[in-house]
């Protein structure tokens, strides 16, 4: 059989004719496999969700519990059957519950990797190299420009600044699933521990991670109710990169602005954000990685889907790799 008679993308996402079902459909279907939780890959009103336990639980965090007709959970490793395909999920390092899923029928195996990251990340479980005559990768920042230093080399530059200017508060704008909670990790593990206080929309998810033994440390809300100005002084405080541009940010004393954000690799995304701090810490691969990813699979066609896809599949031409975009619409990477 041709890989492409296994999985092809339709308008709702990328579909698998024998085993009828989709995977990460951006429109409600009778059948939807979702890799994470990110909103332009996990979204309400499907018939039945097959995902990771953590992901049904954040789906339910996010949408209500009757965000699905009827949900299963995946366990990781595990392989099992729709209408004769083979269906494992396994781990894609991206965020909790992130899983990339592998598709097998007639000795054919193809892997959609959702998003994926190789760095390590104390708040999900690491990417696993599934070799695969087909891979399909994410290309968020598939340009040789992307370059993600390590994690803990970014953190450092926000306690430095953190202890130069005491008397400032720093606002860290962070996406709300994920992101958020690995910089609080991050913040632990480099010794901080200090309260840190978040934005609202943070406080559900990250007692979620909490609640399945990812200790974040110390949580305030970030809320004028909980103090005046002079409370935030010196204080760490994380939220949405939304919330910055609204009143919300203009009560901490002198913030300095700082994002998390692969992007800010782009000097340019930051001046034109008012990023004072950018931090470049990302939960997507860099060049390199999804390089040694895509020759790690030992794939001999790789399909590239949202993100810089004209760069990924010339290197992979250049390898003697087939390789295609896949143009599927809807992903606007939530959590770069
Ligand atoms: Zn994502």
């Amino acid at each position: 059989m041709r890989a492409s008679d296994l999985l092809h993308p339709r308008p709702e996402g990328l579909y698998c004719p024998p085993g009828d079902f989709f995977i990460d459909p951006v429109r409600p279907v009778e059948r939807a496999l979702i890799t994470h939780g990110h909103s332009d890959h996990a979204r309400p009103g499907h018939r039945s969700v097959l995902a990771t336990r953590e992901t049904l639980d954040i789906m339910a965090l996010r949408y209500g519990e009757d965000f699905a007709g009827t949900t299963q959970a995946a366990r990781l490793g595990e392989r099992m059957m729709l209408n004769g395909v083979a269906v494992t999920f396994h781990a894609a390092g991206h965020v909790l519950g992130s899983a990339q899923i592998a598709v097998e029928h007639q000795a054919m195996r193809i892997v959609a990797s959702g998003d994926y990251k190789r760095q390590p990340d104390a708040t999900c479980a690491p990417f696993i190299v599934v070799p695969c005559d087909v891979f399909i990768t994410e290309a968020t920042f598939g340009l040789p420009v992307f370059r993600h230093p390590p994690d803990h080399h970014e953190i450092g530059l926000l306690l430095k600044s953190v202890a130069q200017f005491p008397e400032r508060s720093h606002l860290v704008g962070a996406y709300a699933l994920g992101k958020a909670q690995r910089v609080m990790k991050l913040l632990r593990q480099a010794g901080y521990d200090r309260p840190i206080h978040i934005h609202g929309a943070l406080a559900k998810i990250s007692a979620y991670y909490q609640s399945t033994g990812i200790d974040l440390g110390e949580l305030l809300p970030a809320t004028v109710e909980s103090g005046g100005k002079a409370d935030f002084a010196g204080a760490v405080v994380i939220g949405p990169p939304a919330a910055f541009s609204d009143r919300w940010a203009r009560r901490f004393p002198d913030p300095v602005a700082c994002f998390a954000s692969g992007w800010m690799r782009i000097r340019q995304r930051a001046r034109q954000r008012g990023v004072e701090l950018p931090l470049i810490i990302s939960d997507h691969c860099d060049w390199d990685e999804l390089t040694a990813t895509i020759r790690e699979t030992g794939a001999s066609q790789v399909w590239v889907t949202h993100g810089r896809e004209e760069a990924l599949v010339r290197w992979c031409e250049l390898q003697g790799i087939a390789a295609r975009p896949l143009h599927l619409v809807g992903y606007e990477d939530e959590g770069d």
